[in-house]
């Protein structure tokens, strides 16, 4: 049902100046991995975008001692402030090509443009600014007089933000004093090739930024070199415990950024429009691909109907298709994998006796689509209330008093987010201050900003990135 169609609104590829063939980005320069070359594709249309370079365990060793002699040379000797302008200009560059970053992102992971252009291009900007900032501050961040820099910075990010992970990793390190070793996911690495060049442009000495390619095995050379002094990570629980005993018993410092599985609490009192907003924001933005997600919505009992339909008539208005297109809401899901993995569970969950709901939306015919999705009847013991989806798809679970939606949205192996709906200032703080989770938003859901730390507890990982703390990941004798 639309009582408006919406012509066509794609945005333009043209600003986007692809090369066919990408090489790893190692002392300041584009040159030729020894693995293997891989295709990254369109997850929307699966059409082939570029060839990109694998590195090889000898290329992640060339990129590491680059990364050590831009260290030992350059980037430890050059003052804060020195260091600050180069961040700055980076900060500046990327907001001159922002809609070429924007285009890249959309067309190599499938997010909608409008949240590329919107939130993650702005907020790569934003955090490269903020720590630009802080370069010429280190003394006065609360770590002691001079806090000195641990030298290598080696870095795996995912690809649900391919570029706003990395400037969460690359901004904080480089302003810390420390050089890097970044390797984007194998799904989506164009973004940051394309930040390479802006590096160049931004006249950054060779070998303090080296962005190598590949896949699962070049992201275990990076944590395994001997001569990498810190290893940080976004991605799976998995993979991160698996980094983490790789890691154990080197005096390599770690933080592991991992996944998810978000309370959103909706009491009674709730503004309930603004809620519905907050709640299809916190599950369906970037195809819930988002690791701090709104995944299980906790709605007390008495208005659980009422939401319910409310959600559903509101899915039922969202665009999905090209990820091009301004009008689009919903985009494209980034892997084969990956909706494999989506559809497994959600069949587990009918299987287990939840009842599933799913926006009547046109899939396209080629690429990897999963329309918006909500369970009902979910169980807190079922796979789908338990296990981090990564795709469109709610769990919906009630509960009758504060209390019960305290225990219950602490029942779960993670703590990185929750979300709290109220119209009652007192019950946001209480409850709030009881929930497991390093971010909780109160009225809102999915909010960014350079300065507030974002971290986890328990399966979510350790350590926080953004803000003051962030830069305590990069210090020497600053714990975490
Ligand atoms: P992943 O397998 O943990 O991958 C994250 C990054 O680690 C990628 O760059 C990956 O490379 C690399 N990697 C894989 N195996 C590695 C190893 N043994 N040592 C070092 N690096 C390694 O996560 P994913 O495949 O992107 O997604 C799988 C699940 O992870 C999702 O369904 C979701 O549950 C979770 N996830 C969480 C977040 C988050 O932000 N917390 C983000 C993404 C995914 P390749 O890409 O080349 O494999
Ligand atoms: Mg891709």
């Amino acid at each position: 049902m639309s009582f408006l169609e919406y012509a066509p609104a794609p945005e333009s590829r043209s600003v986007l100046h692809l090369r066919d063939e990408y090489g790893l980005f190692i002392d300041g320069e584009f040159r030729p991995g020894s693995g293997e070359s891989f295709a990254t594709i369109s997850p929307a249309d699966e059409s082939h975008i570029a060839t990109v370079a694998a590195a090889s365990d000898a290329d992640v060793d060339a990129a590491v001692a680059a990364a050590r002699r831009a260290y030992d040379r350059t980037w430890s000797r050059m003052s804060g402030r020195d260091r600050g302008k180069y961040l700055f200009r980076i900060a500046r560059l990327v907001q001159e090509r922002a809609r070429e970053l924007a285009v890249a992102e959309s067309l190599d992971n499938g997010k909608p443009i409008k949240e590329s252009r919107d939130v993650d291009v702005p907020l790569v900007a934003a955090w490269f600014f903020y720590y630009a900032g802080w370069a010429d501050k280190l003394d006065h961040a609360g770590y002691g007089a001079n806090p000195r820099a641990l030298g290598v910075a080696g870095q795996v990010i995912p690809w649900n933000f391919p570029l706003l992970m990395l400037a969460w990793k690359v901004a904080p390190a480089l302003a810390a004093g420390n050089t890097v070793v970044i390797k984007p996911a194998e799904t989506t690495p164009l973004s940051a090739l394309v930040f390479a060049e802006i590096l160049q442009q931004a006249d950054l000495p060779p070998g303090v930024v080296n962005i190598v390619t590949g896949a699962g095995a070049t992201g275990a050379a990076i944590v395994r070199h001997p001569d990498v002094d810190k290893v940080a990570f976004t991605g799976s629980t998995g993979v991160g415990r698996e980094i983490a005993k790789a890691v154990a018993g080197t005096p390599k410092k770690l933080t592991l950024e991992l996944g998810g599985k978000a309370a959103n609490i909706v009491f009674e009192d709730a503004p309930i429009d603004q809620a519905i907003e907050g709640i299809v924001n916190g599950i369906f933005f970037n195809q819930g691909h988002v690791c701090c997600a709104g995944s299980r919505l906790l709605v007390q009992e008495s208005i659980h109907d009422d939401v319910v339909d409310r959600l559903k008539t509101r899915l039922s208005t969202l665009r999905l298709g090209d990820p091009l297109d301004k009008n689009t809401d919903i985009g494209a899901i980034n892997s084969a994998e990956q909706l494999q993995r989506i559809r497994e569970l959600s069949r587990i969950g009918e299987d287990e006796g939840a009842e599933r709901w799913s926006a009547d939306c046109a899939i396209p015919d080629k690429g990897f689509w999963f329309p918006p999705t909500i369970f009902t009847n979910v169980q807190a013991s079922h796979r789908i209330a338990r296990d981090e989806i990564f795709g469109p798809v709610l769990s919906v679970l009630t509960f009758r008093t504060p209390a019960e939606a305290i225990e219950k949205a602490n029942n779960t192996p993670y703590g990185l987010s929750a979300g709290i709906w109220s119209d009652k200032g007192s019950r946001i703080l209480a409850v709030a201050d009881r929930l497991r989770a390093g971010v909780i938003w109160a009225n809102t859901f999915n909010r960014f900003d350079p300065s507030s730390p974002f971290g986890g507890y328990k399966e979510s990982g350790y350590g926080r990135e953004g803000g003051r703390h962030g830069l305590l990941a990069y210090l020497k004798g600053a714990a975490a």
